[in-house]
């Protein structure tokens, strides 16, 4: 059922024409944490024109995969904003996550996830913590490309791309310049994963070029999390690929205090979704024990998304005068340190009765005149001199070793071309292995162009051909590229 409804609260403030925005009330605690930022919403002045749709747990039952109907999505293409509460994904069965699906169908690339510690007014060791997260939200392992190739071994596919790349990283500076930021760090595995998340460093340099008023850095992955983890006050925009991305948020929004105090923004140049990052926390469900904070604080980034600063403001502000006066959801209450447990609806009435009012230690906040961060789509880039060089040919060859391995693969080489190499999980076996390597039933053989010899599809197709009649069972190639010059492929380890 779609319900059309119009908030105009009496905010003292010259009301822009309502917004259109899309509103799911979701599962789990969902419901009751989404009424109460409504009620805050319009108490506040907030002027949306609100359709509401339904998704979640009692959809997926329906049938609907994606856990969202078709109809569904005519709302989100008409209002183009979508404000979410979180939602139940049910376990095994097939079951798609429902954000995933949102963030790809509607191109939603950018993951903003602010990460403040509201010191003193809620219990941190990170007093000084405020960072923002900027994440990839379509790329990398989440293409959801896995494959079983043999009896031992799967796959997932991990895509990055120049475009994908160029535009997370400019968001990441803009973002910065935009709300007056002085550093952005990136953090890659780039050590070991030099084409995927190479790509990822070396665009991030080549952006950072741009902006020459704000400090960039690089950080390999898992020392840049220790660091995040440890002394977050280092940092100040971080911009990462999308699983680190993923990971790395909801640590650093944790150790801010609660989880439930972490509000995120999806944004792509068609539309943008508002969501707290916490789950919809069943065993807490009908409680009215739940933190609407997170979802408040998406609210106040869709307002100001929406054109609607001033009210961001009022709300922001009151919200942060009533933790700063101890009022407190079971999830930040601290004997001692707080003054009342109050629960969700009650919590949203101390909001309420605070709008107007600014906090006295935390600093107030300002959403006024910021600039709206540009979204541009990427240069279009000349097209690289692209050569066949070679193939890597997967194999599924239980209890093969490498030796009679590569006697066999040798027996199908060509004038052109020649084994190079035999690999197993990554690791050179042929030549000069070592007996110590553990070898699965997955092997790749490395087929290269003999120096100055041409390599071309009909030669790739005959090579197949007789490792088939050679009684092996190819189970997946990958053509191996030079783009002006430059080898796209990565040497075994060992190599
Ligand atoms: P969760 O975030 O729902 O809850 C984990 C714990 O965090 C809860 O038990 C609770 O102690 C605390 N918590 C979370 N939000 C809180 C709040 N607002 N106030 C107070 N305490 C809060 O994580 P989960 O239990 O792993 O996931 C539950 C369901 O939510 C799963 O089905 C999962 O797939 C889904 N989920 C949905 C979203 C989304 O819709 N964006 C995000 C994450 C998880």
């Amino acid at each position: 059922m779609t319900l059309h409804q119009t908030l105009t609260g009496p905010g003292a403030v010259p009301a822009p024409a309502p917004a259109p925005v899309t509103v799911a009330r979701g599962d789990g605690i969902g419901p009751e944490i989404m009424e109460a930022c409504l009620r805050v919403l319009e108490a506040a002045g907030a002027r949306l024109a609100i359709e509401e749709i339904e998704l979640g747990e009692a959809v997926y039952r329906q049938g609907h995969s994606a856990g969202i109907r078709p109809e569904s999505w005519d709302s989100l293409r008409r209002t183009r904003v979508f404000y979410k509460a979180p939602i139940t994904t049910p376990q095994g069965g097939g079951f798609k996550s429902l954000n995933v699906t949102v963030r790809k169908t509607l191109g939603l690339f950018a993951n903003v996830r602010p990460c403040a510690a509201y010191a003193p007014a809620i219990a941190t060791r990170h007093p000084g913590m405020d960072v923002v997260i900027v994440r990839e939200n379509e790329e990398d392992l989440y293409a959801g490309i896995e494959h079983r190739q043999t009896d031992e071994v799967v796959q997932c596919l991990k895509l990055i791309t120049r475009p994908g790349c160029e535009r997370i990283v400019r968001y990441a500076f803009d973002h910065a310049r935009a709300h007056g930021r002085r550093k952005v760090s990136c953090f890659t595995k780039d050590n070991i994963m030099k084409l995927t998340d190479g790509l990822f460093h070396r665009v991030f340099d080549e952006v950072a070029a741009e902006y020459p008023d704000i400090e960039s850095e690089h950080w390999i992955v898992d020392i840049g999390a220790a660091k995040l983890a440890d002394s977050p006050e280092m940092f100040d925009v971080v911009v990462l690929p999308n699983l680190y991305g993923d990971i790395l948020s909801d640590v650093a929004a944790q150790i801010t205090g609660s989880v439930g105090l972490g509000a995120s923004a999806n944004i792509g140049e068609h539309a943008a979704m508002f969501e707290a990052i916490h789950g919809s926390a069943p065993r807490h469900a009908g409680q009215d024990t739940a933190n609407p904070s997170g979802l408040l604080l998406a609210g106040v980034m869709m307002l100001v998304h929406l054109g609607q600063p001033e009210v961001a403001e009022r709300i922001h502000n009151a919200w942060a005068r009533t933790i700063e006066d101890g009022l407190h959801t079971r999830d930040i209450f601290r004997e001692g340190a707080s003054r009342e447990r109050l629960g969700t609806r009650a919590f949203a009435d101390a909001v309420i009765a605070r709008l107007g009012e600014a906090p006295r230690q935390l600093r107030p906040a300002s959403y006024a005149g910021r600039p709206a961060i540009p979204l541009r789509p990427p240069a279009p880039r000349p097209r690289a001199q692209k050569v066949l060089v070679g193939v890597d040919v997967f194999l599924h060859a239980p209890d093969a070793r490498p030796d009679a391995l590569a006697q066999t693969l040798r027996a199908a080489e060509d004038g052109p071309y020649a084994l190079s190499l035999i690999t197993n999980r990554g690791v050179k076996v042929w030549p000069d292995g070592l007996p110590e390597t553990f070898c699965t039933d997955h092997w790749r053989a490395r087929f290269t162009a003999r120096p100055g010899a041409p390599f071309n599809k009909p030669m790739l197709l005959g090579l197949l051909s007789r490792l088939h009649y050679a009684g092996l069972d190819v189970v997946k190639t990958e053509n191996l590229y030079t783009f002006d010059g430059e080898p796209g492929f990565s040497l075994g380890q060992g190599q």
